[in-house]
């Protein structure tokens, strides 16, 4: 391993953080077994979907203008229909991104005086715009969709007694987020969400139950949609894309839901007998097949970021030791200047963009300045290996993605690196 050394002495990283990364390594032999076995369990569910859909080069065609009778696409679908075991699916590069998917499935199942509940406190900072909690031209509320919010208890566990208060005869669709997002609460395991979903329905049964997947894809064996979840969303530049998606949404679900957001994404009528493909099919599959082992790497990379930070007294979310729900590593690192050393290490060992230096900004649909670094061959993918965060208090990075194992640990070697060239850590 002496070429190896030398190499990553040659990027910059000293023998001292690489010796201390290979001890933390070298607990966590188990943990990577196991999640090598889900890995494997979610690949054999992509194979046997795609074989049971017969995929074949057929659904690669490109297809252009409406799209009418895409077999890629409409194949795609039932493939992400059957892994998630779902009725009816909508993958579509028509929508742009997560927050586009969630905006397509709340907008339209709720109509004007419906009620929308989030049980589990304040959702992702762009979907405060969309709900209308901060203002914004075409935010459900100015469609006269009231919103209400049950925050979790202290322990980080739901507050049925505040859920059951919460229903009411307005309620119709209630918002579960599986990840912690830009929170540093706990993210929560499917079989939590399957909990919260019996709770709910036992209270009000025709409620919808919407999960928002995001960050979540493939890290269990199980997802939302096998616990009751009516729809369950996320992003195809983060987990199900496999990094090879260059854009996209999905929204797994029931056929009436799936319906309803088809006929929302496209226009009353048309749903989902239009649009084109425009040649993303084979990233789209390819992708999808990809994703359970990228998923798999990314989070090997999320263990060890916390194995190595958390000895050195830096808060980490989840900790050292705690299963895993999604892909995301939160580390508190006390001050901005911690946020820009780590983001700087995680931008110096990207395959693209390295030799940008990532800075603090004003983010659209964010609402404190976000620092990012991100050096992905899709702009913007966080399956990718990518960390970000809103300057406040704790000062926490979210650091998730890595297409490879290797290339996530080089990165996060390369933060701890900085942290300590600029004097914030000692080894
Ligand atoms: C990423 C993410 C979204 C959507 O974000 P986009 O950047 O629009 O794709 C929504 N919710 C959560 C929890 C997320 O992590």
């Amino acid at each position: 391993m002496e070429a190896l050394l030398e190499l990553y002495n040659q990027m910059g990283i000293s023998p001292a953080v690489y010796e201390y990364g290979e001890k933390a390594l070298a607990g966590l032999t188990e943990r990577f077994a196991q999640i090598d076995k889900i890995a494997e369990l979610n690949q054999a569910k992509v194979i046997a979907a795609m074989q049971k859909n017969r995929v074949s080069a057929a659904c690669f065609a490109a297809t252009t203008g409406y799209g009418y009778d895409d077999v890629g696409r409409d194949n795609l679908e039932r493939v992400y229909a059957d892994v998630f075991h779902t009725e009816a699916a909508l993958v579509r590069p028509q929508i742009t991104c997560g927050t586009h998917a969630l905006t397509v499935a709340l907008s339209a199942n709720l109509l004007p005086g419906d009620e929308l509940l989030s049980p589990v406190g304040l959702p992702y900072d762009t979907l405060q715009e969309v709900i209308g909690i901060r203002e914004s031209p075409c935010s459900l509320k100015e469609y006269g969709v009231s919103y209400r919010q049950v925050d979790l208890l202290p322990d980080g566990s739901f507050d049925y007694d505040g859920i059951k208060k919460a229903i009411n005869e307005k309620t119709k669709l209630v918002t579960i987020q599986r990840s912690k997002g830009y929170a540093t609460r706990p993210t929560f395991s499917v079989t939590q969400i399957g909990e919260l979903i019996a709770f709910v329905k036992s209270i009000k049964p025709d409620i919808v139950c919407m999960v928002d997947n995001c960050y979540g894809e493939f890290v269990e064996e199980i997802e939302p949609s096998d616990v009751g979840a009516d729809m369950t969303v996320g992003s195809l530049i983060k987990n199900p894309g496999g990094g090879l998606a260059p854009i996209g949404g999905y929204i797994v679900g029931t056929k009436n839901c799936i319906d309803r957001c088809a006929y929302r994404l496209s226009a009353p009528g048309l749903g989902q007998e239009v649009g084109a493909n425009l040649g993303l099919m084979p990233a789209l599959y390819q992708g999808f097949f990809m994703a359970p082992t990228v998923v798999a790497g990314a989070e090997k990379g999320a263990i060890f970021a916390a194995n190595l930070y958390e000895p050195l007294g830096f808060r980490c979310v989840p900790d050292a030791k705690e299963s895993r729900h999604d892909i995301i590593q939160a580390v508190e690192l006390k001050s901005e200047e911690g946020m820009i050393a780590f983001c700087k290490g995680i931008q110096a060992a990207a395959p693209v963009d390295s030799f940008a230096t990532p800075l603090p900004w004003d983010m659209p649909g964010y609402n404190d300045k976000v620092i990012m670094a991100a050096g992905a061959f899709v702009q913007g993918s966080s399956i990718e290996l990518s960390a970000d965060g809103p300057i406040r208090p704790p000062y926490a990075v979210y650091f998730q993605g890595g297409l490879t194992w290797q290339h996530a640990k080089l990165g996060i070697l390369m933060s701890l690196q900085k942290m300590m060239d600029a004097g914030l850590v000692e080894l």
